[in-house]
């Protein structure tokens, strides 16, 4: 994409080399970071108890008051009354709350949390020039640390429980170390895409060093972070990630993506592993190669109209059109907030306003409306596949892992609650997630975030903006356009 010059950031005079200043320990001790180590307790049993639960498992169904039983890590049983033989577990008084899944967000690009709405106005321009040819270039492995560090926690906050980093600025070794380090020590369940960086200058030890990752990070499965690959279509990079038994993030829109597209289904390199990002302006023949080779789609609601990508219209309707549920995906927050209830209500709205006006311009077969259900359904199960995790996560299902969001609904905004899913769908905000457990630990309890030394923290985050706005020229000006 051709960036005119006055869309780049100022940028200073003295060139630095990311990969020359990265004197920094990649590994920062989560407790310097002002975060408790909250360690699980495998025997733990945890009854939630007295909710209205949204299982959004057809198997499990719902319930207007229930109880969630949690054991170790898991969820061992969902019900009314629910039975707890053996010793006494801890009691969460769940009444007045909603239990859902926790949400899964399936494209992040987490490294870019410190430049939290820099650019509220930006399009793809913008965006590329501030991001990849601005700032990325600066980023320390103490940058990556901090990025993904709030970007994860602000994610628990919300009720996110589950994230894709797409981590497209791996500069380095340590720039990856660093980024794991920081999914690991937030608590968050992710998958680590691990993405080469746009601009020089880098080590270039990518996908190479994804080899040394897997074995150093992810000796087991069974653990809050997995990895994969971000690649653009491309060949090589391809075969590099399944050599590796990785799964692949390729995000891409528009007719010329299409027709590589095509170019890979003749050659046999699409399947189930791979999810794709944002798939706006696609050619009906390139949703057919997608679902026949049974990749799994996160469509953008606010970043395609933000930036302006594909079509102009976030791809939901023609995700449906061929068959294929979607996910959700926030994509990052240089420009706006990360917020899944935001995400749910845009792809909501948008669709039956696109659904209504087909059909009042004399479309004879215009598409339904969406309900509350279909769209919770893309922001938790259809996450959970693009994530390679059905098994663990997406639903409130017994045997899977305890990644559960409790919303208050005796709140001033929500009260009184007359539908659950209009209540989580249409009308909650951050501020009614009021618990949010993942893999079993509570993360947040009572609105509060667990384990989080704030006012520890706070300074490290301060430094490393101001770091990164420092070697890159940059003045702040809080009411830029
Ligand atoms: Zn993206």
């Amino acid at each position: 994409m051709k960036v005119s010059r006055r869309d780049f950031i100022q940028v200073g005079t003295a060139a630095a080399s990311a990969c020359a200043v990265s004197a920094q320990s990649p590994r920062r001790d989560a407790a310097e970071a002002g975060l408790a180590s909250i360690n699980l307790d495998p025997n733990q049993r945890i009854l939630l108890r007295g909710g209205t639960i949204v299982s959004m498992d057809p198997a499990v169904g719902d319930f207007v008051q229930g109880d969630i039983l949690i054991q170790g890590k898991k969820i061992a049983a969902v019900g009314t009354n629910v039975k707890t033989p053996g010793p006494a577990p801890r009691v969460i008084d769940a009444s007045n709350t909603i239990l859902i899944p926790g949400f899964i967000d399936c494209h992040r690009h987490s490294w870019e949390g410190v430049l939290r709405r820099i650019i509220p106005n930006g399009d793809i321009a913008k965006y590329t020039a501030t991001t990849h040819q601005g700032f990325a270039q600066y980023y320390r492995p103490r940058d990556m640390y901090i990025g993904n560090l709030i970007t994860a926690l602000g994610c628990i906050d919300a009720g996110i429980t589950c994230i894709i980093d797409n981590s497209h600025n791996s500069r380095s070794a340590a720039h990856s170390d660093a980024a794991l380090q920081a999914l690991f020590d937030s608590g968050i369940r992710a998958v680590h895409a691990s993405g080469p960086p746009q601009r020089e200058p880098w080590d270039h030890q990518w996908p190479q060093d994804l080899e040394r990752l897997r074995k150093r990070f992810f000796s087991s499965d069974d653990q809050l972070v997995t990895l994969r690959m971000f690649s653009g279509l491309d060949r090589e990079n391809y075969r590099a990630a399944r050599k590796l038994g990785l799964r692949i993030t390729t995000e891409f829109q528009g007719a010329a993506a299409a027709a590589t597209l095509e170019q890979f289904w003749e050659e046999k390199l699409l399947g189930p592993d791979i999810t794709y990002n944002h798939c706006g302006g696609l050619t009906d023949r390139a949703w057919q190669r997608i679902r026949e080779s049974g990749g799994t789609v996160d469509v953008c609601p606010r970043s395609d109209p933000q930036y302006g990508l594909g079509d102009g219209l976030p791809a939901f309707q023609q995700a449906l059109d061929h068959g294929i549920r979607p996910g959700l995906s926030v994509d990052n927050e240089v420009s706006y907030g990360t917020d899944m209830f935001t995400e749910m209500r845009v792809v909501f709205n948008i669709q039956r306003a696109f659904a209504t006006n087909r059909r009042v311009n004399g479309d004879a077969n215009p598409p339904r409306m969406v309900n509350v259900r279909d769209v919770l359904e893309c922001g938790t199960v259809n996450g959970a596949a693009c994530a390679g995790l059905t098994a663990k996560c997406g639903t409130l299902s017994p045997g899977k892992e305890a990644d559960i969001v409790m919303i208050r609904t005796d709140d001033f905004n929500l009260y009184p609650s007359n539908n659950a899913l209009g209540t989580v769908v249409a009308a909650a905000d951050i501020k009614n997630v009021d618990t949010v457990i993942i893999g079993g630990v509570i993360r947040k309890s009572g609105g509060k975030m667990i384990g989080v030394n704030w006012s520890r923290l706070r300074p490290q985050i301060d430094e490393s903006r101001n770091y990164l706005f420092q070697k890159a020229g940059y003045k702040l000006d809080i009411f830029s356009a």
